[in-house]
């Protein structure tokens, strides 16, 4: 069997026209332009590319968006205080702190303080709270696990019922996917570093979404024939030359880079029904899935 590859380039873009028109359809009628405050603490190169990808996503969809950049040893208080003035200016409908935080702030606080009307990101701990709770429902549900069960309904998958391994079971992907999971009627088994027989495990899935951040360790024969697999996981390795020395590139003189997921896509092709690329599978979404929970916030404060 070879798997239909999801394409999540196309999906997200999908959802951005949708988002777009939404918004621009909006304005048209005289209500308040969605609007995405973005706060970055410190200098980490990935953060600032992240918030300056969401920035971007923001002006090709016809939103606004306000950007906050503190230095690395900014007081807890000062961060606080930034939070509370953005939760009460009506022209921010979501805020997205950018994790992780200089290890010296207390993460869980910043997040306790977003308004949760404004919490896009959706890690405030009333709508993690309200995920876990039977017949509750989240204002917003986190932007990675919402890409990936958005990708399974967008092809087709069912979830209820099936039986789904989830791999990792960190706050911001694996634990609300499976979450997610569950409010979708899915048998879920969530794995994590100190699982044993990870592959049998896997080996019973009809849905395995893999968030570890190892790269293709999930192998062929770990697949059930015809299950969807959703890799969640980015990871930088070396590009190699055929007799195992790494790619120099001329350029910089350093070793080039390739980004693979946590599932050896190769083999994995050949057993699953479904399978997500790396890139161009579950990435784009969760921008996609950003800017789709910014205009419910818009829709939400100014209806
Ligand atoms: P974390 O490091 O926070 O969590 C990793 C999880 O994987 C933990 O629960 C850990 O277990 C588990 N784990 C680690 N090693 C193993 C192992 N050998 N076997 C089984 N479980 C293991 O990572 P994130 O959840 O933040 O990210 C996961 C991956 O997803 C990364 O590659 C990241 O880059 C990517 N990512 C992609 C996004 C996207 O937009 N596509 C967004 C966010 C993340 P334990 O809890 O026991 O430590």
């Amino acid at each position: 069997m070879t798997a239909q590859i999801i394409d999540g380039t196309a999906i997200a873009q999908k959802v951005r026209e949708e988002v777009k028109a939404k918004a621009a359809a909006r304005i048209a009628a005289g209500k308040s332009q969605p609007g995405l405050a973005t706060v970055l603490v410190g200098d980490r190169i990935d953060s600032a590319t992240y918030v300056s990808m969401k920035q971007k996503a923001c002006a090709e969809l016809g939103m606004r968006s306000f950007h906050h950049h503190l230095p690395a040893n900014v007081s807890q208080e000062e961060l606080e205080e930034l939070i509370k003035k953005l939760n009460a200016d009506p022209q921010v409908h979501g805020i997205l702190v950018q994790l992780p935080l200089p290890a010296h702030l207390n993460e869980e606080r910043v997040l306790g303080l977003i308004s949760i009307e404004k919490d896009v990101d959706g890690f405030s701990p009333i709508n993690i709270g309200r995920l876990a709770q039977k017949g509750r429902e989240p204002l917003f549900v986190p932007c990675t696990p919402y890409g990936c069960i958005y990708l399974l309904d967008e092809v087709g998958v069912q979830i209820e019922g099936a039986n789904a391994v989830v791999l990792g079971r960190s706050n911001i992907v694996g634990m609300p996917a499976a979450l997610l999971l569950i409010g979708r009627n899915a048998t879920v088994t969530v794995c994590h570093s100190r699982t044993r027989n990870l592959p049998e495990i896997c080996r019973q899935a009809d849905i395995l979404i893999a968030a570890i951040g190892k790269p293709q360790m999930v192998r062929g024969d770990w697949i059930k024939p015809g299950a969807a697999v959703i890799d969640v996981g980015i990871n930088g390795v070396p590009v190699l030359n055929p007799d195992g020395t790494p790619v120099i590139n001329e350029k910089t003189g350093k070793p080039k880079q390739k980004l693979v997921g946590d599932v050896h896509f190769e083999e994995v092709k050949e057993v699953a029904g479904y399978v997500t690329p790396v890139p161009g599978g579950v990435g784009p979404m969760t921008i996609a899935m950003l800017m789709k929970n910014t205009l419910r916030a818009a829709e939400i404060q100014d209806p």
